[in-house]
């Protein structure tokens, strides 16, 4: 999804994520019997010119398997291999630390191991122990066995690989065969009036299944890299945090599939977390900040899991008569750049101040929409640096560090030397801070300042809302949301971050 492109960018993944995914490809909907006509053809989300605010506007397919690969390999070049063929087996929370038994599997013999650590991030998924230990519910429904889905990657003859190819409905068969980024490769999804367990064990019947619900004899089944089956499973904890440990990912919320939300939840759940974790363990800021992860992603992952809900349930009425279609669509919300934690008690707007009894809605900012403290900042090309060149926002944003935008209005000089030298306080390494003058502004030397830029196209002080006369401060944290946004006038107030 888009917000996850975004996040994949902060941490330098972007180009390769971009060479490995493929762009999403139009989903054809067959007429049955036959199999072979197209019925429907359309795009689960309708593709845009990107903007200047928003770069990253469309979805992009890459395989877990794949998108983990990558992450590993990232991992890898900072330092920190994942270990695997290591499983944790027990844990306890002590007052100051964590202890965690893991057991690694040798090859003549198993090596446990205590490990000692300040905190412990459980990213153990939805079959996993952390969550239970942790005495924390999950609470929700899983589906019954109608609705189970077998799922995995294959290699089908004599299928196009530039569709995403879809028969039948789950009254009959639903047979979904997404071309992956592997040419030949399909991602399958089969429900319905099938043998889901023969399916999954027994090449044959699996290759059976998928021609009855095709119709398409002409296809030829190969291997599966992978395969199983699932039934969806609609659960949430309360809170995603005890003590020492935090849960992220499937640890704490499971997702119906349909609405690609899962995978892309977790990576923002972990997003959130880390800066402020970094912040604490660097002593930068006290322990109780930890508690608006909880509190600002319980909402939002609420919230995703109705939407998910609310589409996995629409699938249940698609039928191969073409009606019901709509639930295939992945457009507006979900792409997940209107997620905001407006409501959070650690974001400060003063220009639009939250007001407490408002409707939450934590997935509905679209852009477009004034940007508020505890939304997603939005990109602005086109900054030209003092020195010369060209930068953007996004290229300043990062995940180790607070970016203070300083938008400096023609009578601001006074206020902006105050502001920069409240910002200096602050460790040069946990804060940038970024002067940004509009197009045609006299240009000013100021020694305090990380950055001096000029709004050469003007989109900085558009998006942001910023007028040219005054200044105003937009505090954008390391996760690439706003953290607080303060209008100054004649007179400076402390700046509080
Ligand atoms: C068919 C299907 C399609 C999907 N499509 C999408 C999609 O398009 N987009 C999307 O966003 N999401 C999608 N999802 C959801 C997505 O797969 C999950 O949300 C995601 O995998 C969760 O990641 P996770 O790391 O939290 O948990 P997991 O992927 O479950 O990983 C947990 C890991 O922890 C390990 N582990 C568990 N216990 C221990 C232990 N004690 N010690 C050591 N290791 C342990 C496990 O072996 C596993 O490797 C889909 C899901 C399904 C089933």
């Amino acid at each position: 999804m888009p917000r996850s492109l975004e996040l994949y960018h902060f941490l330098g993944l972007l180009p390769e994520m971009l060479e490995r995914g493929r762009p999403l490809i139009p989903t054809r909907v067959y007429k049955l019997p036959g199999g072979n006509e197209v019925l429907k053809e359309f795009y689960l989300a309708e593709l845009k010119e990107s903007t200047p605010s928003t770069p990253l506007i469309n979805i992009r397919s890459l395989g877990q398997d794949r998108l983990e690969k990558l992450l590993q390999e990232h991992l890898e070049k900072l330092g920190c291999p994942v270990e695997f063929k290591t499983t944790m087996t027990d844990f306890s929370q002590l007052e100051d630390h964590v202890e965690a038994q893991i057991v690694k599997s040798g090859i003549d013999q198993d090596i446990t191991e205590t490990v000692k650590c300040k905190w412990m991030i459980g990213a153990d998924g939805a079959k996993g122990s952390i969550r239970k230990q942790l005495g924390l519910q999950f609470s929700g429904e899983t589906r019954g066995v109608e609705q189970r889905f077998v799922s995995g990657d294959l290699e089908v003859k004599n299928l196009s690989d530039e569709y995403w190819h879809v028969w039948g409905d789950p009254m009959t068969i639903l047979v979904s065969l997404r071309a992956t980024e592997t040419p030949g490769t399909f991602h399958l999804i089969m429900g319905g009036e099938i043998d889901h367990e023969k399916a999954v064990s027994d090449r044959e019947e699996l290759a059976k299944a998928v021609k009855a619900g095709t119709h398409r004899e002409d296809l030829e089944i190969g291997e599966p890299t992978w395969l199983y089956e699932t039934t969806p499973n609609i659960r949430m904890t309360e809170k995603f945090s005890k003590g020492r440990v935090f849960l992220v990912g499937d640890a704490c919320h499971a997702h119906p599939f349909f609405g690609a939300q899962g995978s892309n939840s977790g990576v923002q759940d972990a997003f959130n977390l880390a800066w402020k974790l970094a912040l604490v363990e660097k002593g930068l800021a006290g322990p109780s900040l930890l508690s608006s992860y909880t509190a600002e992603r319980v909402p939002v992952i609420a919230e995703v899991l109705k939407r998910t809900t609310s589409i996995h349930d629409k699938t249940q009425f698609m039928r191969n008569d073409g009606s019901g279609l709509a639930a295939w669509g992945r457009d507006g919300p979900l792409k997940m750049l209107g997620i905001n934690y407006r409501w959070s008690s650690i974001v400060l707007d003063e220009r639009n101040p939250y007001m407490e009894n408002c409707p939450q809605d934590p997935y509905g900012v679209e852009a477009g929409d004034m940007v508020r403290a505890g939304d997603r900042a939005p990109d602005a090309p086109g900054l030209v640096p003092i020195e010369g060149g060209e930068t953007s926002l996004f290229k300043i944003f990062g995940p180790t560090r607070h970016a203070v935008l300083l938008f400096a209005g023609r009578d601001s000089a006074e206020e902006v030397v105050r502001v920069l030298g409240k910002i200096k306080e602050y460790p040069a390494d946990a804060v940038r801070s970024v002067v940004i003058y509009p197009r045609g502004a006299l240009p000013e030397v100021i020694d305090d300042a990380d950055m001096v830029v000029f709004d050469s196209e003007q989109h900085a002080f558009v998006d942001y809302c910023c007028s040219d006369d005054d200044l105003t401060v937009v505090i954008v944290r390391p996760d690439g949301v706003v953290g607080a946004s303060r209008y100054f006038r004649a007179v400076f107030s402390a700046l509080s971050m």
